[in-house]
């Protein structure tokens, strides 16, 4: 792995790490900040906006060393210029709708203002589908994609008009018998995901278009190319392919290449005479996210520039296009905040003892190397710690060696009761909660912050108390 670097040093406001530092000053009035938006770096940039917001989270109790030693913000201001974004990028007469990907942020408070913000909703799941239907999403703006969809699950869908994108030949026959079955025809959008066998990106968890990946029709293997045209033809409410290559580390490249070969196909079928077989296609997810620092890089515009090289016929007006987006749009506008408990020399190494491990930042505890994450230091305060940087290693709470979210990370020297906060973390880390050791699940917190500098919260997800921990498990 190479050595991940922290972001650039926090603007260390004049704060001194004396003792008083660490009593909040409710007196102090907001810091006016004019211009604290989302995004960049340097006086109104993230940093600043985040040292903002965990102020005004300690001032208020959404921190607290005993009763709220760990939560999880996302930034609302920037989850709507993401998805402002993602629907600059695409061309205005292109008939899109974006969905965003459940699983990167469930929470029902979240997909409810992603729905006000005009995006639709991809589930894979009968949990996640729910969620999204409590949100307010309508049916006919919803996409269910699972590799392992039950019978009930695809009659529910199609008795909801709910898109559904068929995995597998044997889910193909289950569909076929539930039409059959059907005394009225469904108003779903159905589609056959393909896998088109492109390879895989840096991480080989998240490929999903590798030769031999579980997702899909596998498009090149002997045979298959034919069969699924044939599919087609025979089965006039098939009018969709989909695809999705990967989820973080899949080049752009790669991932337009594999949109190229479900459009390459869809002009193969449309090329027969008579109606059009394929009138959409899915193009996924996946735009990989920066978790080496402040800039969001690649961009949704250098991702449309690459489809336009790939697969320019997805622009020709033929096709509807539904994405399916998830981290791209979330991971950037959020970040988690936890207590360092205690600190300790262990064989010359400095450890600091924090509240956020492997219960909310499992992946990058199991697989550092493919999810590390930017940290910053704080006074208890939550104003930005300076000081020298010393090899830290950041520890969780969890007991299994392995519970470190950062090693030997340069850092100011951590003391018990400072905060640390993990940054780019608004997509599959606090809500994606791994219950070890009977961890509860923390709050998470939504924010704005007005041109004045002053920060507003809302709750998306209250915290798991303990005993409906104990509720739960009984
Ligand atoms: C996970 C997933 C997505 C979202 O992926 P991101 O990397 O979060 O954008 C979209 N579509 C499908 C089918 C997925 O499995």
């Amino acid at each position: 792995m190479t050595v991940h670097q922290p972001s650039s040093p926090e603007p260390s406001g004049p704060e001194p790490s004396s003792p008083t530092s660490s009593t909040p000053d409710p007196s102090a009035p907001e810091p006016t900040r004019r211009g604290a938006g989302p995004g960049g770096a340097g006086p109104g940039g993230a940093a600043e906006r985040r040292e903002l917001v965990l102020r005004a989270a300690v001032r208020r109790g959404l921190l607290d060393p005993e009763d709220a030693l760990l939560a999880a913000f996302v930034d609302l201001d920037g989850v709507a210029a993401s998805v402002a974004a993602l629907h600059r990028a695409f061309p205005a007469d292109l008939d899109v709708l974006h969905t965003f990907a459940a699983k990167a942020n469930c929470l029902v408070p979240v997909l409810a203002r992603l729905r006000g913000l005009g995006m639709g909703c991809e589930v894979a799941g009968p949990g996640e589908l729910a969620q999204a239907l409590a949100a307010g999403f309508d049916a006919g703006r919803i996409v269910f994609d699972s590799p392992a969809k039950t019978r009930r699950e695809l009659a529910r869908a199609l008795d909801l008009g709910i898109a559904v994108n068929l995995d597998n030949w044997q889910e193909l026959a289950r569909v076929d018998a539930l039409l059959d079955a059907r005394e009225s025809p469904t108003r779903s959008r159905l589609g056959v995901r393909i896998n088109p066998q492109v390879g895989g990106g840096a991480i080989g968890a998240m490929s999903t278009a590798t030769a031999t990946s579980k997702f899909g029709i596998p498009l090149a293997d002997e045979g298959n190319a034919d069969r699924l045209h044939e599919a087609f033809r025979e089965r006039p409410w098939l009018g969709w392919l989909h695809v999705h290559v990967g989820s973080q580390g899949c080049p752009l490249d790669l991932m337009a290449q594999g949109v190229g070969e479900a459009v390459a196909f869809a002009e193969r079928l449309n090329a027969e005479p008579g109606p059009r077989r394929v009138v959409g296609i899915d193009i996924g997810g996946g735009l990989p996210v920066n978790f080496a620092g402040e800039a969001t890089d690649p961009t949704f515009e250098a991702y449309v520039d690459r489809l336009r090289a790939h697969a320019p016929a997805l622009f020709g007006g033929g096709y509807r296009v539904v994405t399916e987006f998830g981290r791209s749009l979330l991971a950037k506008n959020g970040f988690t905040a936890a207590y360092v408990e205690y600190t300790k020399v262990s064989g010359g190494r400095h450890i600091a003892v924090t509240h956020a491990g492997a219960q909310v930042a499992t992946r990058t505890v199991f697989m550092p190397d493919a999810w590390p994450l930017r940290i910053t230091a704080h006074h208890p305060s939550g104003g930005a710690k300076a000081g020298e940087p010393v090899a830290q290693d950041v520890a969780g709470p969890c007991c299994f060696a392995g519970d470190v979210v950062a090693r030997a990370r340069p850092l100011p020297l951590l003391e018990p009761g400072d905060l640390v906060a993990l940054l780019d973390t608004g997509a599959y880390y606090a809500t994606t909660h791994f219950e070890y050791n009977s961890l509860p699940r923390p709050a998470v917190h939504g924010f704005t912050v007005d041109a004045a500098g002053g920060v507003h919260f809302e709750p998306l997800r209250p915290a798991q108390g303990v005993d409906e921990l104990v509720r739960a498990d009984r």
